[in-house]
């Protein structure tokens, strides 16, 4: 099986690594325009990349999303802030909680999540 990804940003690279993941023998190819990779996570949370909230409930983290609130509900019954955390923790990112809920990887370096 053969994958091409369009874009080379956050949402390109995750689904590249989850094709990858579920699929182990499938060609992941992900089709970039620019000559950079990863470019707004690298400048997110001001360079330090806040990626997620830690917010207990998938009804508290999708309001506050009011454009996309209903559909996000949906999506966060199968993966969600807690899932993202495992994620990364599970990779080898170690993570930080603030006090106002907002998750940063403990380097406080966008760089670490791009790697
Ligand atoms: C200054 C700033 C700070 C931010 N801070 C945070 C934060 O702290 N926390 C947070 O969660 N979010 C933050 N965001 C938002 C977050 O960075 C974006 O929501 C996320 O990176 C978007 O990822 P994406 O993959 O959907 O899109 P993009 O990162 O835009 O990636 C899309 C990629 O596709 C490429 N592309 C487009 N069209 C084509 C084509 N036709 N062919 C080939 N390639 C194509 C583009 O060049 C780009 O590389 C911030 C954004 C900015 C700009």
């Amino acid at each position: 099986m053969k994958i091409a990804i369009i874009g080379g940003g956050a949402a390109g690279f995750f689904s590249a690594i989850a094709a990858k993941e579920n699929y182990p023998n499938a060609e992941v190819l992900i089709i970039e325009k620019s000559n950079k990779l990863l470019s707004k996570v690298k400048v997110s949370g001001g360079g330090r990349c806040n990626l997620t909230n830690s917010v207990s409930s998938t009804k508290d983290l999708s309001s506050a999303y009011p454009r996309g609130r209903k559909e996000l509900k949906k999506a966060f019954k199968i993966f969600n802030n807690k899932d993202v955390m495992e994620w990364f923790e599970n990779r080898g990112v170690p993570l930080v909680i603030q006090s106002d809920n907002c998750v940063f990887p403990k380097s406080q370096n966008s760089q670490n999540i791009i790697n």
